[in-house]
């Protein structure tokens, strides 16, 4: 599980990046929603630049880091935690908590600026992390607390998760910090975090990003909701639209993290068979060098010409030897030496002999090739030359005597120099001696240093031997290399495969850059981006437009109930016609115009006769019946410009612009006669008075009505069903 976790290092800073960049968009969003709450502005800013520094830690880790990108690094992470710092202050005291003024940021930045130079980057970034990421984030927090104690309801319960989820992350953030010279970061870092449990802090902090974002993000659709005046419907839409955008992002996650575990399992098998392949390589290549120097020395051992010098011949027997031995260097390729020692160790031929670097009359017993040839077997051996330094194969070969007894070793050496520099085409291989110690390798500064840490008890071997000289211990992995597995050297990680050769215990390791893997997991982590990117892009549209769409019918409502209280406030309910209140209105206009244009301005009023008897004979209903009748037949009667209304209980007024009394008298006649003459159901017959005023320069809207209604008065007094004019009554009488 940790190694698995692990390995997927990179996905994980791709999800804890992209949370941190919903934060960012949650609190954008929020800022326009909440504009007296917590400095949204700076949460925002924040999500947005750690989400892009984790981003940058995957290319750190996916296409490899240089300590110019590091600090850069490492810039933007103390900025952002700067701002979740700043969220925090300016939150705290908008909430009336107390906080310290903005000069604290200088002596903090300072401090780890010094930190920075003193022990690095690491030691920079962990007090980073300590000065401004941990009260940061638990400032945060605490706003959120206290914010929390304001609100209630489901909104309050969001601000107290996301103040907890951020308190959490400031801890995970704060106090696991990568490895520095200095307590606690020397003790509680990145990597006993790892080895305590088994989880990358990472993948806690993702974790803890994508509950914050969450809570943050269900806080915000809480107050947009209140915004738009939340109705039970909304907020079932809100829910639905949640509960969809989760598990799709949350599965399409999955998928990107399926496509990128898929293309680098992919990428991974390419590189495993490509180092096996390197591994078969340098098998075969070494076995068939050193299978040579074997033949040789066997062939050697079994050469007459030998047994005579080892039984004790002289000059001619020892020329003989030497033949030998010439011929079988020239048969090992030459660049070697042959020779011959008799059952004591010392060489009695030899194919150098002559030369400043000779063999001959020297004692070898303690190798350990001659002590196995003894034992009667067919023995090789890796190691320095005593006189030359030089690495060598060594082969030998017991030689027997006509009885079976061994006499003497014929042995082959054959220097590795040609052998390294033929393979030397495999990027990064090493030959390895049983316990790990480095005897050839594709680099010569990894030449004798052990390749992972040495048992005491061979070290102690290796220092007696002579075999390799003197070794250096420093290991240049962590451990063993048991078979294909992913290991650290340099710093920089590898693929490193293992496989043994044909000699007891040697083997070859070859190390490889997964730099493809890792190239080919970021496509895949690209790709799911891209989808992730558009499925927001869709939500949010889907969200504005839900959003848009309610603001639009809650306008839409809000105007019919204005028109509707609009009409109720200026129309008369029974009859249909304009009220009291309107007429007042439209009479007050009307006069300021026709004072401004000089144009006629003249009222008709006009009231049932003795209604009060219709409404004894027939009942109320009846009457309201008139009533109604009587307006629909005025209302046929006037012009488009002209104004009716109903004045009181039975009780009507024409405004009739630009007309002056005796057209009006002529309207009113008109209208008189109609009604005379309309039969109103069982009522039957009804007649009107009606009084005509025009308006004159001095009137008021109070004077014009007086006159109307007095003119009126005057045609009931003169025997109703007729109209009076007020202005010039005696040509209204001869109207009638
Ligand atoms: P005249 O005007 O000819 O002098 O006699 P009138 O009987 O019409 O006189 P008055 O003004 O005294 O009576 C008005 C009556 O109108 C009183 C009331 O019963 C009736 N009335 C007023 N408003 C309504 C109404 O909304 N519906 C009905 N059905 N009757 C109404
Ligand atoms: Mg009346
Ligand atoms: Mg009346």
């Amino acid at each position: 599980m940790a190694e698995f976790l692990r390995a997927q290092l990179d996905f994980i800073f791709f999800f804890y990046g992209l949370a941190f960049i919903l934060l960012g968009a949650a609190c954008i969003t929020l800022k326009n929603h909440d504009k007296e709450g917590l400095p949204w502005r700076l949460l925002a800013s924040f999500g947005i630049a750690h989400g892009m520094n984790e981003w940058l830690d995957l290319f750190a880790l996916s296409i490899g880091d240089s300590p110019a990108f590091s600090l850069v690094r490492l810039v933007v992470m103390t900025a952002s935690y700067v701002l979740l710092a700043e969220f925090a202050r300016l939150g705290t005291i908008r909430l009336g908590g107390k906080a310290p003024g903005r000069w604290i940021y200088a002596p903090l930045v300072l401090l780890i600026a010094l930190a920075g130079f003193i022990g690095g980057l690491n030691a920079a970034n962990a007090v980073a992390r300590y000065t401004l990421g941990l009260p940061g984030g638990m400032g945060a927090g605490l706003a959120f607390a206290m914010l929390s104690r304001r609100l209630s309801g489901s909104e309050g319960r969001w601000a107290a998760s996301a103040g907890a989820a951020l308190a959490l992350y400031g801890i995970a953030a704060g106090v696991i910090v990568p490895a520095a010279p200095f307590w606690p970061a020397a003790v509680l870092n990145y990597d006993t975090f790892f080895r305590a449990t088994a989880m990358p802090i990472q993948f806690l902090c993702g974790l803890l990003a994508c509950w914050i974002v969450f809570s943050l993000w269900s806080f915000g659709q809480q107050k947009i909701l209140q915004g738009i005046a939340s109705s039970v419907y909304v907020s079932k839409l809100y829910n639905r639209s949640v509960w969809t955008f989760v598990p799709l992002l949350v599965g399409m996650l999955g998928l990107g993290w399926g496509l990128t575990e898929h293309l680098g399992q992919m990428s991974q098998q390419g590189m495993q068979s490509d180092v096996k392949e390197r591994l078969v390589l340098l098998v075969n290549r070494l076995y068939i060098e050193t299978a040579a120097a074997d033949n040789v020395a066997k062939s050697m051992a079994g050469s007459p010409w030998l047994l005579p010098v080892l039984s004790g011949g002289g000059e001619r027997e020892r020329g003989e030897a030497n033949m030998v031995m010439d011929q079988g260097n020239v048969a090992a390729g030459g660049k070697g030496i042959a020779y011959l020692m008799d059952g004591s160790g010392t060489v009695l031929a030899s194919s150098n002999r002559g030369k400043s670097d000779s063999l001959m009359g020297k004692n070898y017993s303690f190798r350990p090739y001659f002590q196995r040839a003894m034992k009667g077997e067919a023995a090789y051996y890796y190691a320095l030359g005593v006189t030359t330094g030089e690495r060598g194969y060594y082969a030998s070969h017991p030689v027997r005597d006509q009885a079976g007894r061994v006499v003497g070793v014929a042995v082959v050496k054959k220097p590795l120099d040609s052998i390294e520099s033929s393979l030397k085409q495999v990027e990064h291989f090493f030959l390895v001696d049983p316990h790990g110690v480095v005897f050839l390798a594709s680099v010569p500064d990894m030449l004798f240093k052990t390749l992972w840490p040495l048992s005491a008890e061979a070290q102690r071997a290796l220092e007696g031997s002579r075999q390799f000289g003197s070794l250096r211990y420093a290991p240049l992995l962590d451990r063993e290399i048991v078979d294909g597995t992913t290991i650290t050297f340099k710093g920089q990680p590898y693929y490193a495969g293992r496989r043994y050769t044909s000699h007891d215990g040697w083997s070859f390791v070859v190390l490889r850059e997964p730099g493809a893997v890792a190239a080919s997991r970021l496509f895949g982590i690209t790709i799911t981006l891209l989808f992730a990117v558009m499925t927001i892009i869709y939500f949010l549209r889907m969200e504005w437009m839900l959003h848009d769409k309610i603001m639009l019918e809650q306008r839409l409502e809000l105007e019919e109930q204005t028109r509707k209280l609009d009409f109720q406030a200026t129309t008369d309910p029974l009859t249909g016609v304009f009220n009291r209140l309107k007429f007042n209105q439209e009479l007050a206009a009307w006069i300021a115009r026709s004072l401004r244009y000089k144009t006629p301005l003249a009222l008709v009023m006009y009231d049932i006769d003795h209604f009060k008897s219709v409404n004894d004979a027939y009942g109320h209903q009846a009457g309201d019946q008139v009533l109604v009748d009587i307006s629909r037949i005025a209302a046929g009667h006037i012009r488009e410009t002209d104004v009716l209304a109903r004045w009181g209980g039975e009780e009507f007024m024409i405004l009739a612009p630009n007309c002056d009394s005796r057209q009006a008298c002529r309207l009113a006649e008109k209208l008189r006669r109609h009604i005379e003459k309309s039969v109103f159901g069982k009522v039957g017959t009804v007649t009107c008075s009606f009084g005509v005023a025009q308006f004159q320069d001095g009137d008021t809207a109070e004077t014009l009505t007086a006159r109307a209604d007095a003119a009126m008065y005057e045609a009931k007094q003169r025997g109703r069903n007729l109209v009076a004019c007020h202005e010039s009554a005696a040509s209204c009488r001869a109207a009638s």
